[in-house]
């Protein structure tokens, strides 16, 4: 069921990898009527595209090319589950440990992010979007009208993504999983464009402890009292 928000707001939903911002912002986006934005999904697939291609990812012109010849999109007949690069389905072979690391290095790159903060804003521009990454209410939309930043400690983060990967049958140690985890954050904090960091409106949660259910009550009501702040 979803709630009534008058206003056609953009929400930004940003944190570090494994605090849970993918499945909150579809549940939110469901419970708004609104449609959710996997950004990390957009980086994952040049990452993905770039390793099919054979692209060293320090090269920055073929990125370019590479990037100017994608058309990525998502499915909305599934409220945007799969995503596809012309028009192929690459949802589950973008999430292998493999592409996830490389992501964190394509997505350094100047052309890449300038590339995917285009078509990102295309996307959303109209508002009735909730959108998930490391730096859209710093850079893509820093005029978003409700701003998150989901965290969680590192083990716990660590560990969320272990299930994931053993549930899909990815053989992984846990110790492995914290370890990628803690270099993909160091990655995504020190790249020189665009680094994750929280946007000093965004309302911060930390999820370690909480379930997803109180996760979503707690930026319903914070979208609630946004939402009538901006009809006013
Ligand atoms: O969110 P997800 O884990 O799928 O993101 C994969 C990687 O893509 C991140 O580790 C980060 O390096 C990059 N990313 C980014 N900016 C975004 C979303 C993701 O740099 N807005």
């Amino acid at each position: 069921m979803s709630v009534s928000v008058p206003a056609r707001l953009i929400i930004a939903i940003d944190g570090p990898s494994g605090a849970g911002k993918s499945t909150i912002t579809r549940m939110l986006a469901d419970r708004l009527g609104y449609v959710n934005i996997d950004t990390g999904a957009m980086f994952r697939s040049v990452a993905l595209m770039a390793h099919r291609a054979g692209i060293d990812p320090q090269d920055e012109s073929a990125l370019e090319r590479l990037c100017a010849g994608l058309d990525i999109s998502f499915d909305r007949s599934c409220g945007g589950c799969r995503v596809l690069v012309n028009g192929e389905d690459v949802s589950a072979e973008i999430r292998t440990p493999e592409i996830s690391l490389l992501t964190s290095i394509v997505s350094t790159k100047k052309v890449v992010r300038g590339c995917m903060m285009r078509l990102q804003r295309s996307m959303g521009e109209r508002g009735g979007v909730v959108l998930e990454g490391r730096d859209i209410g710093t850079v893509v939309f820093p005029h978003a009208q409700v701003k998150f930043f989901l965290s969680a400690s590192v083990d716990e983060r660590g560990r969320r993504r272990f299930e994931e990967l053993r549930a899909r049958g990815e053989d992984v140690t846990l110790e492995q999983t914290i370890a990628e985890v803690e270099q993909r954050d160091r990655q995504d904090l020190e790249r020189e464009h665009a680094p994750l960091r929280r946007a000093e409106d965004a309302v911060e949660i930390d999820s370690t402890t909480l379930t997803l259910q109180e996760v979503l009550t707690r930026m319903e009501s914070i979208v609630m009292e946004r939402s009538s702040l901006s009809e006013s």
